[in-house]
């Protein structure tokens, strides 16, 4: 067998497409061009490729962007010093502090001084509690694109088993808390899973692995879900980015895994666009809300 490709590149053009039409409705209507601000401390070079990936898609969708660098030495109080002026600045409504932050900086406590309606990436605890309780402000990126990538390609979710590798805060906790709600902005069919959490405690992961429907990998180790933890015929998600000597590469073997599965996620191409789709979704949903 060979899997069928889930094209992230084309789904999320497409949410694009949409996210086009309402963006210029919003601004036809209301005078209100929605407004991302990043926020990148220091040099780090992928962080610079997400967030300037993350400017052009507002471009693209007729979103304002601005980008706030600061210096790598920055102490965490300037830092929430600009948290705070984009609180409270009313032209901007999507507020997105690029991750990793450096050392000196508590990570936790800038996360938490965003303003929940500004939180367009869902890390806030108020607005993961409404998520868990199934009455979402925002949803979480990664994990919402994940879902909308499976849910356009036509892949049920509903009744399946999926097994999510990763518990962290962004990917693996909160995709099982989405998936396992009764409903979706997609309907049920979107939701409803039986989903179990692996991570690096797990005992006996193969064997759990073996028993998806729907098997996502968030890991961050390269190649790590080989085919023989995969069952034949299941759809396979892979969210791991890795760099290697021979390029981007996920945590799924992709050349082996895709001779078995029945849909398996590219990497570049899979769930990376989807993240960035799903980030102006919420920048749309915060603008529309003020
Ligand atoms: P974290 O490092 O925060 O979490 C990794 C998870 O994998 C942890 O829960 C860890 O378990 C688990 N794990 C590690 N080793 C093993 C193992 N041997 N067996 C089972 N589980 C294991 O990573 P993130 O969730 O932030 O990111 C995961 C990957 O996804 C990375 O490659 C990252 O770059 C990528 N990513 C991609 C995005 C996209 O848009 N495509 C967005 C965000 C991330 P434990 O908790 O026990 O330590």
């Amino acid at each position: 067998m060979t899997a069928i490709i889930l094209d992230g590149k084309a789904i999320s053009r497409q949410i694009q497409d949409e996210l086009r039409l309402e963006v210029a409705e919003l601004v036809q209507q209301h005078g209100v061009a929605p407004c991302l601000a990043a926020v990148l401390v220091g040099e780090d070079p992928a962080s610079q490729v997400y967030v300037r990936n993350k400017q052009r898609a507002c471009e693209r969708v007729g979103m304002l962007s601005q980008l706030h660098r600061l210096d790598p030495a920055t102490t965490s109080a300037e830092l929430l010093d600009l948290v705070d002026r984009l609180n409270n600045d009313p032209g901007v409504h999507g507020i997105l502090v690029q991750l990793p932050l450096p050392d000196q900086i508590d990570e936790q406590e800038v996360l938490d001084a965003v303003n929940p309606a500004k939180d367009v990436d869902c890390f806030h605890p108020q607005n993961v509690g409404l998520m868990v309780q199934g009455r979402p402000r925002f949803l979480p990126c990664t994990p919402h694109g994940v879902q909308q990538l499976l849910h356009r390609s036509g892949v049920q979710i509903g009744g399946k088993h999926v097994v999510v590798v990763g518990r962290s805060e962004i990917v693996g906790k909160p995709l099982a808390a989405m998936l396992m709600q009764r409903d979706s902005t997609m309907g049920a069919d979107a939701a409803n899973a039986t989903v179990t959490v692996c991570h690096s405690r797990t005992a006996e992961l193969a064997t759990v692995t073996r028993s998806a429907d729907i098997l996502v990998a968030a890991i961050g180790q390269a190649r790590f879900i080989t085919a023989q933890m995969v069952r034949p015929g299941s759809v396979v998600v892979d969210v791991g980015i890795n760099r290697t000597d021979e390029g981007l590469v996920g945590d799924v073997d992709f050349n082996a895994v895709s001779e078995i599965a029945s849909h398996i996620t590219p990497v570049p191409g899979g769930v990376g666009p989807l993240t960035i789709a799903m980030l102006l979704r919420n920048t749309l949903t915060a603008a529309r809300s003020r």
